[in-house]
């Protein structure tokens, strides 16, 4: 019989399992169920993929996105394992050559959306072959607390009725405590085992930076990525529209992706920035679930996300190859008052509402962190970490001061303005700027007008958003992002509390970025011209052949081709990632650039 680690090795060129692999692995060939929560890049379809080539039957991967599952299954058949798709955009003659080969045991894998199969025809057709296990990926999508519910989803707890011999495989890389346990219950998994690894991605590089000229700052980022691909996150199709057309206007190549999109466009946008190298997305969060592309090096949000789940989500998406990557958000006061907006008008009912700013308002604490993004990142997981030193806070440490006094101006200015005023507008008060409004309110004559001199307009915003993350300020959505006190802040005030406060956070750093791209750049100037050999190497075959490049070779397998520069097919062999199947296919074609660009050097 075939082991977990010769499959490993054999076909997909690696030499040992990552983290709880082995463990997990090895539990669901024994016919176990299992919970896996990994972070993305973690190395989950392993999971499910080793052990339905170990077991008899076929693996049936439940996926939540036909327009992605072509994508796995191309990926799988570059690596010589017979792998299927079966969904509603393929001809019915296809669909009925797979379920014959299914019956006859000649699929390894088959990929299903959940609808398709919980049809009677399809549990039929299951009931009568050999089922190896059952995997469940994007797991979260079967809870309502999770951020991206499926109702199909919930059916799937008949598998376990259904199939009681089969073993069960859930797995996600997003899920809170409560989710987890919604998910384990719901897919009737109770008897299995749960394995949480980590959630920490090393690789990424977080910033955060207050938005004064969006588009700009977003153009700056971009710039240190030149010919990388990446996603740029918008909070409207309009945003989408609009910023993929300026970023175009600027020499870069961005698409838009928006569920308001005509879908033949939008499937085309997706498939370029699959299969063509460099492309920018610029999305709405439709974008991005399920997809699998291992080389995105940076994600971008221009608002903030709705909590730190998504963010978390969303910028995971970026660097699952391991090789560092980068995400920067952008995040405003306006920005704020538009997300409590969509919860109000959400139409949940009030106790999720309420759950739902609490989320929110764990966002603005990451915002206004003056300590390690990371930390604040993987303590809301519940994980404990250290100061990442990857990271704007950890790169450039915020200052703190005394901001007792500024708080308790700042606070009266509200209150004493009627509670209803934006930050603009109590700003000018504070700082005694006269002016139509300020005149026509009256509130010249005021206590407070111009008694916050000492600082300045940026200082003053800062002071602000750092008070609505606290929650001593809250947004009110219905006027219009006028500011009112909460209770914390009425404390404050009555019982003459004291607090610190962070100096207001810089625009994204050059040298930061520096440092990124030191850490993808080769040291010998020659390793990136054989790099850039080998890539365009891989992009011709991948074009003949219309697949994506990295089900060829990821970027990480060319990057260790350039430095180790193996002349022999058994040393192309010791490679992470070769295997059997990818040197019987092309490693003439790559040893033949290797071996060339020698020659020539
Ligand atoms: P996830 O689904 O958890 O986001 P993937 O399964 O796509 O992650 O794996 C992320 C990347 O890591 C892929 O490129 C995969 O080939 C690679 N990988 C997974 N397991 C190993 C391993 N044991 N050794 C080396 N690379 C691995
Ligand atoms: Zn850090």
């Amino acid at each position: 019989m075939k082991t977990a680690l010769s499959i490993l090795k054999k076909n997909y060129g690696y030499d040992s399992f990552r983290g709880q692999q082995e463990e997990i692995i090895d539990h669901v060939i024994s016919g176990g169920n299992a919970f896996v929560l990994m972070p993305t890049g973690g190395g989950k379809s392993l999971c499910y993929q080793i052990p339905s080539l170990c077991r008899d039957g076929v693996g049936v991967i439940v996926s939540p996105l036909i327009a992605l599952m072509q994508d796995q299954v191309e990926a799988l058949k570059q690596l010589g394992i017979r792998a299927a798709a079966i969904n509603s955009s393929m001809e019915g003659g296809h669909v009925w050559e797979t379920k014959q080969a299914i019956r006859n045991g000649e699929i390894d894998m088959v990929y299903v959306a959940p609808e398709r199969l919980l049809m009677p025809d399809f549990i039929d057709l299951l009931q009568q072959s050999k089922v190896a296990l059952f995997a469940i990926d994007e797991a979260h999508c079967v809870s309502s607390w999770g951020h991206d519910f499926r109702p199909h989803y919930t059916q799937l707890a008949e598998l376990a009725e259904k199939f009681p011999d089969v073993p069960r495989i859930a797995l996600t890389a997003t899920a809170d405590a409560p989710t987890r346990k919604d998910i384990v219950e719901r897919l009737g998994l109770t008897d299995g085992r749960t394995f949480v690894a980590g959630f920490d991605r090393p690789n990424i590089h977080y910033t955060v930076s207050v938005k004064d000229s969006a588009k700009q700052q977003v153009l700056k980022f971009i710039k240190d990525h030149l010919g990388d691909s990446g996603i740029v996150y918008c909070l409207s199709r309009q945003n989408v529209e609009d910023t993929a057309q300026w970023l175009k206007q600027q020499g870069l190549n961005a698409l838009p992706y928006h569920a308001g999109m005509n879908a033949k466009l939008r499937s085309k946008n997706q498939e370029m920035f699959l299969k063509d190298e460099g492309v920018i997305m610029v999305a709405t969060i439709a974008f991005g679930m399920g997809i699998n592309k291992p080389d995105v090096r940076f994600v971008a949000h221009m608002s903030i996300p709705k909590n730190i789940e998504a963010y978390y989500q969303e910028t995971g998406r970026a660097g699952r190859d391991g090789l560092p990557a980068d995400a920067l958000m952008l995040y405003g006061l306006a920005d704020v008052a538009m997300q409590r907006n969509f919860i109000a008008g959400g139409n949940s009912p009030e106790a999720q509402q309420r759950i739902e700013h609490h989320k929110l308002n764990a966002l603005l604490g990451l915002c206004e962190a003056a300590c390690c993004r990371r930390q604040v990142l993987l303590e809301y997981f519940g994980d404990k970490a250290s100061p990442c030193g990857n990271c704007d806070t950890c790169m450039s440490p915020r200052e703190t001061f005394d901001g007792t006094v500024g708080v308790q101006k700042a606070l009266s200015a509200v209150y004493r303005t009627g509670q209803r005023f934006g930050v603009t507008y109590v700003v000018d008060v504070l700082m005694g700027k006269t002016g139509e409004r300020t005149q026509q309110n009256g509130h010249e004559g005021l206590a407070v007008f111009g008694i916050g001199k000492e600082f300045g307009k940026h200082e003053w915003q800062s002071i602000f958003r750092q008070l609505v993350a606290q929650n001593l300020l809250q947004v009110d959505v219905a006027e219009h992002g006028g500011l009112r006190l909460s209770d914390v802040g009425m404390k404050f005030l009555k019982e003459k509390e004291t607090i610190r406060l962070t100096r207001p956070m810089a625009s994204v750093k050059a040298a930061k970025t520096r440092e990124l791209k030191d850490a993808v750049a080769f040291n010998d100037a020659q390793d990136q011209t054989l790099f850039d050999a080998l890539k365009a190497a891989r992009m011709a075959l991948a074009k003949a052949q219309n697949v994506p490049p990295y089900v060829i070779f990821h970027d990480k397998t060319l990057r260790e081709m350039a430095t180790r520069k193996p002349t022999t097919r058994d040393q192309l062999m010791e490679i992470s990632g070769v295997g059997e199947q990818k040197i019987a296919r092309y490693g003439t074609a790559f040893l033949e650039v290797i071996n060339g660009y020698r020659v020539a050097a």
